[in-house]
């Protein structure tokens, strides 16, 4: 078959370990055969962040505003072990935290059902896409350790440092600590607008909670912020399209969550979010089954896996073991971007590709073949599920494609 062409690049990040091995395997066995690949490509492994100061992942950032979709390999976020492991220069920031801010995205990530791998809640058999807003809250707060005696107040002053109001936090008779968190108007409407945006295109309803009866001024403002642009840009789109927006207690919200089928986008504020998206992708099997996309509030895309570079298996992958890692979110990184590049070009051709590579890797999976993660989880009448490693398992996606 002639190989389909691409018009438009789209931009590759490259990352680290094992995901770095698989993502060569993925291009080489699944991809390169089938389609005249164009990508722009930047190396964020940790290698040539540090070689570059970092300034690759920056551009690599710029590069998916000018182009509109990146697919992104897992990368190291360094910590004072990898400093050592690498002699890095310094300790560079998460590459998907750059990458945020400067997108100025919202994470949504979602699980890939299959059949035969159910989910720890029966009757969760749609997917539930989760939310995160990924600014302020005690993610980016001040806190102190108070002892007793002591008085914390919260002080809001004017921009000449007048002193327009002054609350008392706690008059301290006994030790204890405080913690001062904030959120901006800006960031949090932009939350909703990505949020609303996605269930649109996805068809799902769009579900938010948060505490405003305990925090009549904080968490209210996340409610009133929702609702007001719910109302005045998207109710009659979200009815034409046959969806709902609710907001309900963030307590409600998970009740409603648990006897739902699932079929919904969950937008969760930053803590809920950090907290919620590890029970839902435990919930739904494997980590490595939960797919994960940033998408900017002016739609630009970038696709990749939820889970981390998978450093153990790396390490026996180095000793010249034989590892069984979970490709199938990385496969679901490309075809989201291939897919989209298609659909955004016109190119029907390649969006049909990417259909079949995923259909492709389903139907392996179903039929048995698997890596050693899902093997615990797979029950299906007649069918023995059998353990390949990481690159078998590609190889026999590969036949079936
Ligand atoms: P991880 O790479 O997600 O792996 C944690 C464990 O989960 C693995 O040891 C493995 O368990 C299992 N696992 C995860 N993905 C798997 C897959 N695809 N197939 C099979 N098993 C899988 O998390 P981590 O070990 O905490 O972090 C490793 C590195 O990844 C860190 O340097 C971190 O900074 C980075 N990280 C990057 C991203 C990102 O770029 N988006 C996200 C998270 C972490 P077993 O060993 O029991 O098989
Ligand atoms: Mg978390």
């Amino acid at each position: 078959m002639p190989k389909i062409a691409m018009n438009v690049p789209v931009v590759e990040m490259d990352g680290d370990e094992m995901t770095r091995v698989l993502w060569g395997w993925i291009k080489e066995l699944l991809i390169e055969p089938f389609v005249d690949l164009k990508t722009e490509y930047y190396d964020l492994g940790l290698v040539n962040r540090d070689a570059t100061d970092d300034a690759v992942t920056v551009a690599s950032a710029e590069a998916t505003k000018k182009w509109g979709v990146a697919v992104k390999c897992a990368t190291i976020t360094p910590n004072a072990q990898r400093v050592e492991e690498y002699g890095l220069k310094k300790m560079w920031k998460s590459p998907n935290g750059t990458i945020r801010r400067i997108l100025d995205g919202t994470v949504f990530r979602a699980p890939i059902l299959v059949n035969g791998i159910m989910p720890y809640v029966p009757g969760w058999t749609k997917p539930i896409v989760l939310a995160r807003h990924a600014y302020g809250d005690i993610y980016n707060s001040v806190e102190a350790a108070v002892e007793a005696g002591q008085t914390a107040y919260l002080v809001v002053e004017d921009g000449e440092g007048r002193e327009l109001s002054r609350q008392v936090v706690h008059k301290f008779t006994s030790p204890g600590i405080v913690q001062g968190v904030h959120n901006v108007d800006e960031s949090i409407a932009s939350f909703a607008r990505s949020c609303f945006n996605y269930g649109l295109e996805h068809k799902l309803p769009v579900w938010f909670g948060a505490k405003d009866t305990i925090s009549k001024t904080y968490d209210h403002r996340f409610k009133d912020i929702f609702n007001d642009i719910y109302a005045s840009e998207y109710a009659q789109k979200f009815e034409e399209a046959g969806i709902y927006f609710l907001y309900t207690l963030i307590d409600d919200v998970v009740a409603r969550v648990m006897r739902s089928n699932g079929g919904i986008l969950w937008a969760c504020k930053n803590y809920d979010g950090d907290v919620m998206s590890d029970m839902v992708a435990t919930a739904y099997g494997s980590l490595g089954l939960m797919r994960s996309v940033l998408v900017s509030p002016d739609g630009k895309y970038e696709f990749e896996a939820a889970h981390g570079t998978v450093t153990r298996h790396y390490y026996r992958h180095l000793k010249g073991e034989e590892t069984s890692t979970n490709s199938v979110a990385t496969i679901w990184a490309w075809t989201g971007a291939l897919a989209k590049r298609g659909e955004l070009d016109g190119n029907a051709a390649l969006t049909d590709y990417a259909k079949r590579l995923e259909r492709a890797t389903l139907q392996t999976i179903e039929e048995g073949n698997m890596t050693g993660d899902l093997i615990p989880l797979f029950r299906r009448e007649g069918v023995t599920p059998v353990k390949l490693s990481s690159r078998a398992f590609l190889e026999e996606i590969a036949k079936k494609l």
